[in-house]
Order: structure tokens, then C-alpha cells, then sequence
């Protein structure tokens, strides 16, 4: 079916000429536009600089708890509590480089970690909270985590039995007011004696800031660097992708342990000297939609499956709320179905408007950005600063790269594997000890992103699947290698294979096909059973159906085949793996 494109007709928008902006703009003239008094630190442009100002008053951080309560944080405040938790980092001797990870939801000392640990110049990684204890282990592990910040709730069910594993961590502060957990401190307590000054120390725009951990097809999580630099990225595509002004209450929903809930729920709205609202209640449809009214939400970034579970409460429901202050939409993370697009003209009286990056480009890559036609179902277009192209695909789906050279498709409408020319600040600078998958993500000049899209002939890009056998899943990417290990570590099983299943709201599904060891039978208390052990172990993450097959079919060096179990659970032929781009 054809959608209509939305069109617009601004006046006022940050990017309204898209084809003057492209030709003048510079990564060094968006870097310039920033203090760097300290170098260049993260921290500083998103925190200390305000605290210099008149805007030190204003509010950087609502944060609306469970219970309704509201807790303000203006932008003084969070620069002396990131002050003081930066002196903490000190005390413990724990320095620049050193990994500091947090186990949080969005609650206000997520913030104070996060851009403290920034101004100690350690890194900062960030847990997605509802993992389970064997992704937590295997990150904190990865990342040589030093230090850890959580409530005691999360250490005491997640981290405590495993923390026998990680010799490297040595601090675990928690939050709230006690009693600490055996083996932690609480933060409070550290904090009270810190003092709030801290001089940001000189900081290289090139030292290491962020590790975000993502996932491939095989193999471990990758953690992906970023450095201090990212944060020229993150303004300038908070300006021109979210059309974000410092006058603006910026609500971002994505999860703080993802790269999405770091780039834009933290940093680039406090760099434009914006009011964040963090809510940290769940997903409830009536709840968000009050947010939105009672918090005067201007501007919101939020994501397909939550979209599409509002939109499963019909526009009704959004009819009950005072809207008025909403002037943006966006939405990223998964493809955005153009009846979304449609529906939020029809609920909220706005288009939402897609765009796409991902955990190694730092910060948005392509996008529909305010002033700009909507072609529901498209992604948009290139940001100024962003050079993407298509590349001829082999038979392995992923760019077919020949002497090390690839071949850019240039004709409208066709296929090819998503890449972009490095080069902008918030580019990751590799992956965690393992320079080798790093260079494989590059060929002929290009980064290889892993996604297949199309881009028509006005130069909108439209995603057409992931190359590889990777995982999303409420927008959360999830690689099947790691699922599998741990089912593979239940005695009754012998070798599994996962892959996502559509799914009407999350996109897709974690599904797993287990071979039983001899003796065991395919009943359904084992099946109950191993839901319930790989939910144990990996947390959300974990398989929501579990399928048994003696047979799993392999290549011949022995992989098992996951296109073709994705082929079979669809009803595809299954001489034909090729057709299942598209599917997911
Ligand atoms: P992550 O690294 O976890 O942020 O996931 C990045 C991946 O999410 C991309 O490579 C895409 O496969 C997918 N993705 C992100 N944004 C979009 C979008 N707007 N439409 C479709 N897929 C997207």
C-alpha cells in the first residue's frame, strides 16, 4: 500500500535548508560552537558549562518516581552532586580509563554517575537493568568493571551471586538509605563527605568515554568505544534531528543501559541546555500519556514498540489528555510501521518521525527531521556531516568486498548494505580488545553497518532488514550466540539455535530450537522448564518460546543454520533463505 507523504510548510525549524546546511556545514565548525575549556570532556558541555551561567537555575533534570513524586534537579545542583561524585571516584582511586558501570533505571543518581564518572574521565558503562545475572557478568567481566553502581534490590538478586566471578570489581555502591548489601557501600554515604567542587582535568577529545556493549551474530558482546568527542555528535544531531532548543522539556524513553538512553535520554539534551523528564515507572499507556501532559513534554523520543502499544489503546485515550505542549516526535531503534506515522497525525496531532543509528555510530545517523516532508515508512535522510551509501551485496548477504574494494549502488529503489563514510566525532574508535572484528567492519573506505536498506529517488533511505542473524526485540539487540551458550549450559540440552520471531509489537520475538541430550524427553514441564532457567539466567533477554527439534539443521562446518529455522518458522521454501530479508 502507498502512503501519503505528510507534508510541511515550518517557519520556524533548527534545520530548514537541508541542501545549504549540507554544503556549509563542518564537523569542525559544529566543534568550535562548543566551549572545550577543558579540552574537550563530555561532562563539562553537558553540565559545567550551564553551572558558569544564568542558566544554572533553570531545571536539567524532572525525574517522576514510581510514586508520582517529583524530583527536580537544576542544573546547578547536578553540577555539584556530579562534582561530588567524581571526588568519590577519586577517593576510591579509581582514575581515568577505569571502567565504572551502572545497574539503573532513570533515577536522578543515574545521572549524577553517569556525567561524574565522565568529569573523573573513567569510562562510563551503563547495564540495561533488566538483564540477567549472565549478560551482567559477562559485560562487567568484559569491561574489567571497577566500580558498580545499583540499588540494593537489583545487587542483592543480579549481582551478588555472581560477584565471586568478577575479582576486578571492587566497589559497589548502592543507592537509597540502607542497610547496604554484604560486600557494598551505600552512595549516599560516600557522597555526604565528598566535596561538590571538582575541576574537570584537561581532557583529551579523544580519551575514552563511553563502552557501550552490542551484539553480534557469533561471539561474545562487543564493547564499543566511544570517546569524549561523541559529544560534538550529540549536539548537533539533537539539533537538527530532534529540532531540540533550550527552551524545550525533552522526554526520551529508551532504556539508560542502551546506547539510546546514554547519546539522548543524558547527554545531548543537557548540552543544549534543556529540561529532561525521566520517568521511572513501566510502560502504562495512561501513565505516559500523563506524562506527557502533566511534565509539558515539548519535545519526545521514544520508540515503535511502545508507539505501537499506545496505539493498541486506540487515539481515544490520547484525546483525554492536554497534548498541546507537544511539538516533536521521534522515534528510533526498530522499523517505524507508516500507520504509526499516520496514527500519531491522528492522536497526537503530530507525524512521528523516524531515524536510524545504532550503538557503533553514537549518535543519529539518518533522519526525518522537522522541517522535512514525511514519506511514512522511510528513515529519512542523511544529517548534514553524514555521508551514506548502499553497497552491492554477495551471497552472504553482507557487502561483497573484492580486493578490498566494494561497489556503491547508485540506482533508485535498489537494495544494497547500508554504509557510511567515517569521519563524524561520535564514530566508535573500536571494539573492546578485539581489533580484528573491528577492522571487519570496514571495507573500501566504508563502515559496514549490517542493516539492508533501499534509498529512492528523492534520496529517502528505507530499511529493508539486518544483513546478519542478530536480534530486536522491543528495540533491544539481542544476539542469538549468546542466548544459545546459556541454553546450552542446561544438562538436558545439547545444542540450540535461536532466532527472533515476528511479532505484532516487539518486532520480534526471542525463539530457541533446543536438540535434547539422550535420555531426555520433549515434554512440556522441560519446556516450562528451560523458559524459566534461561529467564533465571539472562533476564529479558531470554527466549519467550521454546521449540524441540532433534534435527537443527547445519552448514557444513557445523553451524547451525538460524536463516533456515527463521525460514521454516515463516513458511518460507526453504531452498530460498534469500527471501527472508524483508521478514523481520
Ligand atoms: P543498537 O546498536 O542496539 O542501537 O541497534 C541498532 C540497530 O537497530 C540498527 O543497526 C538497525 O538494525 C536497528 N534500527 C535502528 N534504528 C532503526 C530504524 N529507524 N528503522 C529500522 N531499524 C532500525
Amino acid at each position: 500500500m502507498m502512503w501519503e507523504t505528510v507534508h510541511k510548510n515550518p517557519i520556524q525549524a533548527n534545520l530548514l535548508d537541508y541542501a545549504a546546511e549540507c554544503r556549509s556545514f563542518s564537523w569542525e565548525g559544529a566543534r568550535a560552537r562548543l566551549y572545550g575549556r577543558h579540552g574537550l570532556n563530555i561532562a563539562y558541555e553537558a553540565v559545567d558549562r550551564h553551572a558558569e551561567t544564568e542558566r544554572r537555575h533553570q531545571t536539567a533534570l524532572r525525574c517522576v518516581g514510581r510514586d508520582d513524586k517529583v524530583t527536580e534537579l537544576t542544573y546547578l545542583d547536578l553540577h555539584r552532586e556530579t562534582g561530588r561524585f567524581a571526588n568519590v571516584l577519586r577517593e576510591l582511586g579509581v582514575g581515568k580509563g577505569e571502567r565504572v558501570f551502572t545497574l539503573l533505571g532513570r533515577v536522578p543518581d543515574l545521572y549524577v554517575t553517569v556525567l561524574g564518572t565522565l568529569k573523573n574521565l573513567s569510562v562510563l558503562s551503563p547495564l540495561f537493568s533488566a538483564f540477567g545475572p549472565e549478560p551482567i557478568r559477562e559485560r562487567l567481566r568484559l569491561g574489567g568493571g571497577r566500580v558498580l553502581v545499583t540499588t540494593p534490590e537489583l545487587y542483592a538478586r543480579k549481582v551478588a551471586p555472581i560477584r565471586d566471578s568478577l575479582p576486578a570489581l571492587e566497589h559497589v555502591l548502592v543507592t537509597g538509605d540502607g542497610p547496604a548489601p554484604e560486600g557494598t557501600r551505600l552512595l549516599r554515604e560516600a557522597m555526604t563527605g565528598a566535596s561538590p567542587r571538582f575541576d574537570i582535568p584537561p581532557t583529551d577529545s579523544e580519551d575514552m568515554a563511553l563502552l557501550h556493549f552490542t551484539s553480534g551474530t557469533t561471539g561474545r558482546p562487543k564493547g564499543a568505544v566511544h570517546v569524549h568527542a561523541a559529544v560534538i555528535a550529540h549536539r548537533a544531531t539533537a539539533v537538527y534531528a530532534l529540532d531540540l532548543r533550550p527552551e524545550d522539556t525533552f522526554w526520551c524513553t529508551a532504556d539508560p543501559g542502551w546506547v539510546t538512553g546514554m547519546s539522548y535520554g543524558v547527554i545531548a539534551p543537557l548540552t543544549i541546555g534543556a529540561t529532561v523528564v525521566a520517568d521511572t515507572g513501566e510502560f502504562d499507556a495512561r501513565r505516559w500519556y500523563r506524562t506527557l501532559q502533566d511534565q509539558r513534554v515539548s519535545v519526545w523520543y521514544t520508540a515503535p514498540t511502545a508507539l505501537r502499544m499506545l496505539m493498541r489503546h486506540g487515539g481515544e485515550l490520547a484525546a483525554g489528555y492536554d497534548l498541546s505542549r507537544l511539538r516533536f516526535v521521534a522515534s528510533v531503534g526498530e522499523p517505524l510501521n507508516p500507520e504509526i506515522v499516520v496514527w500519531g497525525l491522528r492522536a497526537l496531532g503530530l507525524p512521528v518521525h523516524d531515524n536510524w543509528w545504532q550503538t557503533e555510530t553514537g549518535a543519529i545517523m539518518i533522519s526525518n527531521y522537522a522541517a522535512m516532508d514525511v514519506k511514512p515508512g522511510s528513515m529519512g535522510r542523511p544529517l548534514p556531516g553524514i555521508r551514506a551509501a548502499l553497497l552491492r551485496r554477495g551471497a552472504d548477504g553482507r557487502a561483497l568486498v573484492s580486493d578490498g574494494e566494494v561497489q556503491v549502488v547508485e540506482e533508485p529503489d535498489a537494495e544494497g548494505e547500508l554504509a557510511l563514510r567515517p569521519g563524524w566525532p561520535s564514530m566508535f574508535r573500536g571494539y573492546l580488545d578485539d581489533p580484528e572484528r573491528y577492522a571487519k567492519a570496514f571495507a573500501g573506505g566504508w563502515y559496514l553497518t549490517g542493516d539492508v536498506a533501499r534509498r529512492d529517488a528523492d534520496g529517502y533511505y528505507w530499511f529493508v532488514a539486518r544483513a546478519d542473524d542478530v536480534i530486536k526485540s522491543a528495540g533491544h539487540l539481542i544476539g542469538p550466540f549468546e542466548v544459545e551458550s546459556v541454553l546450552m549450559e542446561h544438562p538436558a540440552v545439547a545444542e540450540a539455535g535461536v532466532i527472533g520471531k515476528p511479532d505484532p509489537v516487539a518486532g520480534e520475538l526471542v525463539k530457541a530450537f533446543v536438540t535434547l541430550r539422550p535420555g531426555h524427553e520433549p515434554t512440556d514441564a522441560l519446556r516450562r522448564e528451560l523458559v524459566a532457567f534461561g529467564r533465571r539466567r539472562l533476564g529479558a533477554v531470554a527466549p519467550k518460546e521454546i521449540a524441540f527439534d532433534q534435527n537443527l539443521p547445519h552448514t557444513r562446518s557445523g553451524k547451525v543454520m538460524r536463516r533456515l529455522l527463521k525460514a521454516r518458522e515463516l513458511g518460507l521454501p526453504e531452498g530460498d533463505i534469500s527471501t527472508l530479508e524483508g521478514s523481520g
